[in-house]
């Protein structure tokens, strides 16, 4: 064979793929925004549509304060570093805002990484080997699965949210040197929320650490917007918390860990991520200190989102749709049929409301659903035109019947 026709080969089997993917309804195609992020957003096509898609959970990330604070930033410490953090990449406003962050989540210090991926990607290596065990929830973030991955501790997975298997576990686990526990604070499919004093019951009893990814929930869940810890009133109790800067945060991008000072500056001696890529923009640590410190001050957004949620969680069930209980902003709305599931959220789309339709493999066989986040940016007149947009689709699709 040419060395033309080995590319070719190569070339077409991508696109036999792509089509594959595009056939089995798998394709993800990514729709165009011209407006900022918001409550509202306005499309390609013109429209302007009510966004229940984002994890803008807070409403800062087109919040003209949140602007404000980058664009201060940005003139203050210039556009970027060109650096890694430890050769001349660090500057006041990274020191700050790590300071900020490991004094919001209760934590002595903080670590900053491009994005929370990173911060898992680069969390399990530096810290344990072969001689150590790692407990993982099955339903855990695609970016722990891979930072496991990239370590040579014992893998030990129980079932999702399960705690007698968890126990199990760590049962099996008992002859291995450091154990930790390894759980996602929100599971963002469900918006179920670990079980973290059961978790922190049992990391007593069988000495293990316990790490949480509260991506979904650092700035609004618990009473003052700590996070899963708080909610849980477990805060002293966890060992390790990642998160993201791109989410509630202000929502550009970003990650860190949160953990004991040894820890973390261990991490910073040994973690590839943070050792081998690029310092986080000064616009992103400016605009996020200015975000702990408004989120410190008060907790008015953060009463705003879970009044917001409430409301949605009752009217929508009161339509006669079945949601998953609880009371995070994550609202899955239960169509179980994956067709289904995508000619609602098409024909919300096509009424102006942004919803996305997940089906399997994204969610388990049989369990597809459109799902709804709700921010403290919406208005009520923005949630009730969503909640009769729900209703006309439910009953154009046969669904409800009054
Ligand atoms: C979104 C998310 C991440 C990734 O965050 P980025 O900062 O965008 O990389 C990691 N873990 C969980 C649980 C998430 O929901």
């Amino acid at each position: 064979m040419s060395a033309t026709a080995a590319k070719e080969n190569f070339y077409s089997e991508l696109g036999r793929n792509l089509a594959g993917l595009r056939e089995q309804g798998l394709y993800k195609p990514e729709r165009v925004i011209s407006s900022r992020q918001g409550a509202e957003v306005v499309c390609d096509d013109g429209r302007t549509l009510i966004n229940l898609c984002a994890n803008n959970y807070l409403g800062l990330s087109g919040d003209e304060e949140t602007v404000r604070a980058a664009i201060d930033a940005t003139e203050k410490y210039g556009y970027g570093l060109s650096s890694v953090r430890f050769i001349c990449g660090t500057q006041t406003v990274h020191k700050q805002l790590e300071r900020a962050l490991s004094d919001f989540v209760g934590m002595q210090d903080a670590i900053l990484y491009a994005a929370a991926f990173d911060a898992n990607g680069g969390l399990f290596e530096p810290l344990f080997d072969e001689n150590d065990a790692i407990i993982s929830d099955a339903l855990n973030h695609a970016s722990i699965i891979d930072g496991i991955r990239l370590c040579k501790a014992a893998r030990f997975r129980y079932e999702h949210n399960d705690m007698a298997d968890l126990e199990r576990q760590l049962q099996s686990a008992t002859d291995k040197r450091h154990k930790v526990i390894v759980t996602d604070g929100v599971f963002s499919m469900d918006g179920t929320i670990a079980q973290l004093g059961r978790i922190c019951d049992l990391a007593d009893r069988y000495g293990a650490l316990v790490m949480i990814d509260d991506s979904h929930a650092t700035g609004f869940m618990g009473k003052t917007g700590r996070g899963t810890h708080e909610h849980h009133g477990v805060m002293g109790r966890i060992d390790i918390i990642t998160g993201t800067l791109g989410k509630a945060l202000g929502g550009a991008m970003g990650g860190f860990t949160a953990a004991r000072r040894e820890m973390i500056d261990t991490l910073r001696q040994k973690s590839r991520p943070y050792l081998f890529s690029n310092s986080l923009a000064p616009s992103i640590a400016g605009a996020s200190l200015a975000v702990l410190e408004r989120l410190s001050a008060s907790t008015v957004l953060r009463d705003r989102l879970h009044d917001n949620t409430a409301y949605f969680r009752k009217a929508i069930a009161e339509l006669g749709f079945t949601i998953k209980p609880g009371t995070h902003p994550v609202v899955p709305v239960m169509l179980f049929d994956a067709p289904l599931a995508q000619k609602f959220a098409q024909r919300l789309y096509e009424l102006g409301v942004l919803a996305t339709g997940f089906f399997y493999p994204v969610v388990p066989m049989g369990q597809a659903r459109v799902r709804v986040q709700i921010s403290a940016a919406h208005t009520r007149a923005q949630l009730d035109q969503a909640l009769a947009t729900f209703a006309q689709v439910g009953r154009e699709l046969g669904l409800l019947t009054n």
